[in-house]
């Protein structure tokens, strides 16, 4: 030991020694650096690239370590070195650790770190005793071989803990402790190595053909190394800094991925898979490190590399549970610079699938009876139309007779119930190939399939009205709804739809007007009827702007006297080409379209600025259809009418039924105010036939009642008839408000009224309705008559 000191001390200069400690150093650091950078690399080749950096920097370290020491090397007498084994056992140095950091960087196994140990050993003790004999000098070198035994021993035993505690990727104080014990091991070697050479100055300087003497050359070599070691140790570092870099951009890449709902699989040129999602993991029941490397194609269902340009592909995998799984992948080629790869972009397609069925349903289906809507109706049955003839006989529509009765005496539980129940027959009712849907409300079709012959469908529609008018049991009440069917038989050729559902819902408005409970087929009479009916509908659409009415009046007389107290106004139409039509055939027609507004609007006028003319006390009658009461529009005109025709407000009558009443009592309340307080005055019409409400007589202003001429016409032959007229009279007394007797024909039903003590008259008995100002002259002359007789 005193030895190695005296060597240490006597023959090395210590500021070599400083410079050899940290050449070392320097050296064991950037390899270490060198090395992890390496073991981070997840390609085989870089790691091996990175390796084979590191044993460069970790040998030529050692070496300078070894050349510095050997410059500091002063033995008191003239050396040098020779440069070529200077250089060889430079070679030697990076050849040994080369070859230690390319077994370390496949593992760090007790094995390979023994053998690292020994290898490392081998390689120092081989440059340095080879390298030792570089020096040239005056002299004779001889070795003590304990020492050198020692020095491979110590060195050794260093080594082991360099390469059992000093390689961690995770601690960093082992590497620091690896670092020392190189230094140690190779400080070992060298010193106590050159403490086993004795050295016996004999001879001059040996003839060496390259000479490298301890002044600048072999300072610039150290230099050099320690510039070589300290750019290593950037490169390192700014690689490391690069990599750490993009390390985290490809986290944030692959997180982006991951976070993606849909699988992603990249594969390169040759089709295998390089990088996968999570969602695709999921997606393909795989691990990742499964899925790669394999072909990309067979995991998503694709048995050849679809064309170019084919974007979307529809396709089935199975996933590790055995569920098939309708996907869509989307491809997109990578640019050349990627190397050819792809990105497939896979979706499952599970959840739209079920989306969409979900929203086929409710777009399809009715909800709460479950049949197929109108929507779908009309579809099934534009479809056999495409699919041309044969496929239906007939379309049958059903309407519940009673429905809104139901839902508003048993409230909507009971009415959704009778839905419901109706559904139900109607499915049991439907032939095979047919089909039944709900349309709306209480509206239903059925498609008759195939199966029901022409000849048969008025029948088969009246079997199912006679099934689905059977009472409907809710717990203890049995309700009894009924229901309507118009039928339509659809020809070979049909393709309207339109106007083959027009035709059925006629064929039912037709059944429920002959009566509920009825079945109704669409037939030549009906068909006519409605071609009539549609004629007629043009032509009143341009009669009143071709001034094609006229009023004819009927004089209203007093009971007593029978002066004339009043004339209503009735309207007749002069059609072209049909001579005068009454208002019985066109009244109706014109209620169903707006029309009759502008009819109306017309007679309003006309009757005032006609009844203006005349005296004074005479009074004008106009009848006002239900739906022109329930126009907005109806007060302002009638204020008009007045004003233009300068008539007296209580010189006009409005005649209303209780139709237009019922449907909204109110408004009729409201209304019927308003025309009091201007005037006017107002009689219900044709009481006795409609709802006859005490209700309406006794809260609505009527300043009289009309009794419907049905009853004056029958009172003589029918008691009943009589009763009802008695009572209406009785009514008007009581409240004190004047009843008219319409239709009084003869005398014994003049005095007959008159006994039951009536107050006004009408009827042909006085005059028929004719045009002003025919009628006047005609009273005096029955008058005359009566007194006579
Ligand atoms: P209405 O208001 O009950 O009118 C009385 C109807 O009975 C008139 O028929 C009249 O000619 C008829 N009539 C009068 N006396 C007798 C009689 O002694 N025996 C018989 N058998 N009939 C008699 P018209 O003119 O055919 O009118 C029928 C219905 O048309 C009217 O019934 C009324 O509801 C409606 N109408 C008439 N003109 C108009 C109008 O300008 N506007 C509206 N909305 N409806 C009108
Ligand atoms: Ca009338
Ligand atoms: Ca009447």
């Amino acid at each position: 030991m005193y030895r190695v000191l005296s060597c240490l001390q006597d023959a090395h200069a210590l500021l070599y020694v400083a410079i050899a400690v940290f050449v070392c150093t320097l050296g064991s650091v950037c390899a270490l650096i060198v090395f992890h950078r390496g073991m981070e690399s997840e390609s085989e080749t870089t790691r091996r690239l990175w390796a084979c950096a590191s044993g460069v920097v970790a040998g030529l370290g050692v070496w300078g370590t070894h050349f510095v020491a050997m410059l500091g090397y002063q033995p008191g007498f003239e050396i040098a070195f020779d440069g070529l084994v200077t250089v060889v056992s430079a070679g030697i140095a990076v050849t040994g650790f080369v070859a230690t950091s390319q077994i370390l960087i496949s593992g760090f196994g007790p094995l390979r770190r023994g053998l690292c140990a020994i290898m490392a050993t081998s390689t120092l003790a081989i440059m340095h005793f080879y390298g030792q004999s570089s020096l040239k000098a005056s002299a004779l070198m001889e070795y003590d071989p304990s020492y050198v035994a020692a020095a491979v021993l110590v060195s050794a035993a260093f080594f082991v803990l360099t390469y059992t505690l000093g390689l961690s990727t995770k601690k960093k104080w082992r590497n620091i402790l690896g670092v020392v014990f190189t230094l140690l091991a190779v400080a070992s070697v060298h010193f106590v190595g050159m403490t086993a050479m004795t050295v016996y100055p004999l001879r001059g300087l040996e003839d060496v053909s390259w000479v490298l003497t301890t002044g600048d050359v072999a300072k610039s070599i150290v230099g050099g190394v320690v510039l070589i070691l300290s750019a290593a140790l950037l490169a390192a570092g700014f690689d490391k800094k690069i990599y750490s870099l993009r390390a985290r951009e490809n986290r944030r890449i692959s997180m982006l991925a991951d976070s993606a709902s849909e699988g992603i699989i990249i594969a390169n040129a040759k089709g295998e898979v390089v990088e996968v999602n999570q969602a695709a993991e999921k997606l393909l029941g795989a691990e990742r490190r499964v899925l790669l490397g394999q072909t990309a194609l067979p995991l998503i269902g694709l048995s050849s590399q679809p064309a170019e340009g084919a974007s979307f592909l529809g396709s089935t995998i199975t996933n590790s549970d055995g569920v098939s799984i309708p996907i869509e992948v989307r491809m997109s080629h990578l640019t050349a610079e990627d190397e050819g790869a792809i990105i497939f972009a896979v979706k499952d397609l599970r959840e739209r699938i079920r989306r969409e069925a979900e929203i086929r349903t409710l777009a399809f289906n009715d909800q709460l009876s479950g049949l197929a809507n109108r929507e779908a109706f009309q579809r099934k049955l534009a479809a056999s139309f495409a699919k041309n003839a044969g496929e239906h006989t007939a379309v049958i529509l059903f309407d519940l007779d009673e429905f809104k009765d139901v839902n508003d005496q048993f409230g909507h539980d009971a009415g959704d119930s009778v839905i419901v129940e109706t559904a139900r027959r109607l499915v049991a009712l439907t032939p095979e190939g047919g089909m039944a849907a709900r349309l709306g409300g209480d509206e239903f079709a059925l498609l008759t399939g195939p199966n029901v012959p022409v000849d048969r469908v008025s029948e088969f529609a009246a079997e199912c009205v006679r099934a689905l008018g059977l009472p409907v049991q809710l717990g203890e009440i049995a309700i009894r709804c009924g229901a309507s069917a118009g039928a339509f038989l659809i020809e070979k050729d049909a393709t309207d739809i339109s106007e083959l559902m027009k035709a059925a819902d006629r064929a039912l408005y037709a059944a429920k007007s002959d009566g509920r409970g009825n079945a109704r087929l669409y037939d030549k009479e009906l068909h006519e009827r409605y071609e009539a009916r549609r004629d007629v509908e043009v032509a009143l659409s341009r009669a009143v702007e071709n001034e094609e009415f006229v009023l004819h009046y009927q004089p209203k007389v007093c009971a007593m006297t029978r002066k004339v107290l009043s004339y209503e106004a009735l309207i007749r139409w002069e059609r072209p080409g049909h001579g005068l039509v009454m208002p019985n055939d066109f009244i109706d027609i014109a209620e169903q379209s707006m029309v009759v507004n502008d009819i109306g609007r017309w007679c309003i006028r006309e009757a005032c600025q006609e009844a203006a003319r005349w005296e004074d006390h005479l009074s004008v009658s106009v009848n006002l259809s239900a739906r022109q009461f329930l126009d907005p529009k109806l007060y302002g005109d009638v204020r008009e009418a007045l004003r233009q025709s300068g008539l007296a407000p209580n010189r006009l009558e409005l005649e209303i039924t209780e139709t237009a009443i019922i449907h909204n009592v109110q408004v009729a309340a409201n209304l019927l105010e308003k025309f009091k307080k201007l005037g006017v005055q107002i009689a219900l019409d044709d009481f006795g036939t409609g709802y006859s409400s005490m209700r309406f007589v006794q809260q609505l202003p009527f300043d009289r009642i009309k009794i419907d001429k049905s009853f004056v016409l029958a009172m003589e032959d029918d008691a009943k008839s009589f009763a009802i007229v008695d009572a209406i009279l009785r009514l008007g007394h009581s409240l004190s408000i004047p009843v008219v007797a319409e239709g009084v024909e003869t005398e014994a039903q003049a005095l007959r009224l008159l006994e039951a003590k009536c107050h006004e008259f009408q009827g042909f008995l006085f005059s028929r309705p004719l045009p002003m100002p025919a009628p006047l002259p005609i009273l005096p002359i029955k008058d005359k008559e009566r007194g006579a007789a």
